[in-house]
């Protein structure tokens, strides 16, 4: 299933990501993981590209895994910036042969010990999302930041550069995650008044761990609200308080998205099942209303 006809619903879902494991592991504790969190049944679950520590060898066979095995619909997503364009299309000729319909098309971190671009490589997302609609009836995500990415001068001219990526054949955006949902309502304010209309998914991360935000926060340069601080200063040495504290706290972001009309919001479940379980216990009454 395209998930830009789940993300035409009128009602609300929740889905997934979940991140492959490290270079040189075994696939062997990833389908517990995956069953976990399928059983859930999110709207759909998407497979990181080489991000969080996790090797990109496995996204594809994860994806299949997800799909083709588990029944829910899969978000593969794809990088450039460390890849040739050969790469890039043997992967998405594999993505293919493998039946997945939905790809999120990223640019990726730019390797530090390279030059980059070098004529083999495609340079922004919107290149590969080009690529991707040329090869076949895929749908297609971007990335969006509502606090402007790092490297853009301004969040005007980010803006801007996202339309590139429209014009290029993306279907759908989700947003890097934020914790004061009034950073994504101006953020949409912002795109509608930029003629970008696509469905812009808000992306969640309960978190669980009050050292690891904090050192993300810093180096991204992004805003950590004084609300959420207070939580991450009082429990970020006490993982079982910090736990419950972070699924408290994006439980509260996701009711007040929800009823403001938002139809699909993504959790960055951090392959915690087991804190995916307890976001969907709390919302069991919002979900499909
Ligand atoms: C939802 C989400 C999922 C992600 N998943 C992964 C993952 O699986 N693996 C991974 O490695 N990373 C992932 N990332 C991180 C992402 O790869 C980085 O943030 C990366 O630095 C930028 O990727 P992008 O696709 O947004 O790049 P781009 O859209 O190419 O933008 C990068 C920068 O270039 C500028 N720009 C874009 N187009 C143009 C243009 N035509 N001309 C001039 N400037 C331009 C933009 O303003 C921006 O500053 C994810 C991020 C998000 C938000």
């Amino acid at each position: 299933m395209k998930i830009i006809d789940i993300l035409r619903q009128d009602k609300l879902h929740l889905s997934c990501e979940l991140f492959p494991p490290k270079q040189g592991t075994q696939l062997a504790n990833v389908d517990r993981l995956v069953a976990e969190i399928a059983a859930l049944r999110p709207s759909y679950i998407s497979v990181t590209y080489g991000a969080s520590g996790g090797t990109s060898a496995h996204t594809v066979d994860i994806a299949d895994m997800i799909q083709n095995r588990f029944g829910v619909p899969a978000l593969a997503h794809l990088t450039c910036a460390s890849s040739t364009r050969e790469h890039v299309a043997s992967v998405i000729g594999q993505l293919k042969a493998a039946g997945i319909e939905n790809i999120l098309a990223l640019r990726g971190d730019i390797p530090e010990d390279l030059p980059f671009p070098r004529p083999d490589q495609y340079r922004y997302a919107c290149e590969l999302t080009a690529q991707i609609r040329a090869s076949g009836d895929f749908c297609i995500g971007g990335a969006c930041y509502p606090e402007g990415h790092p490297e853009a001068p301004d969040i005007r001219t980010d803006v801007e550069h996202l339309r590139y990526k429209l014009d290029a054949g993306c279907d759908f955006l989700t947003t890097q995650m934020f914790f004061d949902n009034h950073l994504y309502y101006q953020f949409l304010l912002r795109l509608r008044g930029a003629g970008i209309d696509v469905p812009v998914v808000p992306g969640i991360m309960p978190v669980t761990n009050g050292k690891q935000i904090k050192r993300a926060m810093a180096l991204s340069g992004n805003m950590l609200p004084p609300k959420f601080r207070a939580i991450v200063e009082k429990y970020s040495d006490d993982p079982a308080a910090m736990e419950q504290a972070g699924i408290a706290y994006a439980t509260e972001q996701i009711v007040d998205l929800a009823a403001n009309g938002v139809n699909n919001i993504h959790i960055y479940t951090m392959n915690k099942p087991r804190v995916a379980r307890r976001i969907f216990e709390n919302l069991s009454e919002l979900i499909g209303k």
